[in-house]
């Protein structure tokens, strides 16, 4: 893994936490997506060298309805850079980690994703990513 690609925060209501985060970081997000795959509106924060995705749920479905409803707002997950993503998957999967996705899928941002089970990483949902060239 190369570095920390961004943090991922639930959040009830984006325009309201688009506005929160704003005054937080003295900058409004740069861009907004909508992966409807996963049922989650996003939107990103750089910060420094660092990116902050906020997501919302848009429909009671989503597993992000499904973690406000479990654990309220908070961080969702974290992101992790890699060169070859079907190489870690393998890598990781052979490792003892629980893979939520045999093969990368399309997530926000121009990335390839695939995210690794909480109950194999201490809690944590991990995220993989790959940026699509
Ligand atoms: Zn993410």
């Amino acid at each position: 893994m190369k570095k920390i690609e961004h943090i991922g925060i639930a959040v009830k209501d984006l325009e309201t936490s688009n506005n929160l985060f704003a005054k937080l970081f003295g900058e409004a997000h740069y861009k907004v997506e909508s992966v409807e795959s996963e049922g989650v509106n996003t939107s990103f924060f750089q910060v420094g060298p660092n990116k902050i995705e906020l997501l919302e749920a848009t429909n009671p479905d989503s597993p992000i309805a499904k973690f406000l409803e479990k654990r309220g707002e908070g961080i969702h997950h974290i992101a992790y850079d890699v060169e070859d993503i079907r190489a870690e998957m393998k890598r990781l999967e052979s490792e003892g980690f629980t893979l939520l996705n045999t093969e990368p899928k399309k997530g926000a941002d121009n990335k390839l994703v695939c995210f690794l089970h909480p109950k194999t990483t201490n809690g944590v949902l991990v995220e993989l990513c790959q940026e699509i060239a």
